[in-house]
């Protein structure tokens, strides 16, 4: 089932994600919706507060940028193979000279800016069978990684760009929260005024 996806604005994407328990109710189906979710829009990565639940769970598929140019038939192939889901995942390490990608979001939709990251990241997580694993992720893997991380800290790539790009996208911002936006998936605005 596709799921709205929560816009800009709403206090769930702002909520510090609690962590998530074995007998969470449901939680293999709440798991295939967000996939389903996620494919539905396109999008690379998807935390549960932007499906409205302030839980430490997220998915990240690369698949679709292993299309793009630029990138060596090594890095294409691992970007393609490369899927996990995270539950009660922890940043334990990040190393190297931040560099600038391009981020956008699918709470966020229209708005793309360049967030500085570090490019290697070491994460503690458990799967989906709540086997625990320590994996080093580098370049545009962690970077997902690290967007999607970021969600179940409450904080969003737009907290990360410089206080004029900030004051720049400030009205694009409040048009997302009124649902005033075009986008071609489901998605909840925190301030959209319904007809009666
Ligand atoms: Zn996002």
């Amino acid at each position: 089932m596709i799921l709205p996806i929560v816009a800009y604005g709403d206090p769930v994407l702002r909520k510090k994600a609690v962590p998530v328990t074995k007998d969470y109710p449901n939680l293999d189906t709440l798991i295939e919706n967000m996939k389903e979710t996620m494919y539905g829009a396109f999008g690379v990565g998807l935390a549960a507060p932007q499906i409205g639940l302030a839980i430490r769970l997220f998915l990240v598929d690369t698949e679709p940028f292993s299309e793009d140019e630029g990138y060596t038939e090594e890095e294409q192939e691992q970007l393609k193979n490369f899927q996990r889901v995270f539950i009660n995942a922890e940043i334990l390490d990040e190393e190297g000279d931040e560099w600038a990608f391009n981020e956008g979001c699918l709470s966020i939709p229209d708005v793309r800016e360049d967030v500085f990251r570090q490019p290697k990241v070491t994460i503690k997580y458990q799967d989906e069978n709540f086997k625990t694993h320590t994996e080093v992720f580098d370049g545009l893997i962690a970077r997902v990684v690290q967007h999607e991380y970021d969600h179940i800290e409450g904080v969003l790539f737009t907290d990360k760009i410089s206080s004029l790009k900030k004051r720049l996208i400030k009205g694009k911002l409040a048009n997302i929260s009124k649902g005033k936006i075009n986008v071609d998936y489901r998605m909840r605005f925190p301030l959209l005024k319904k007809k009666r």
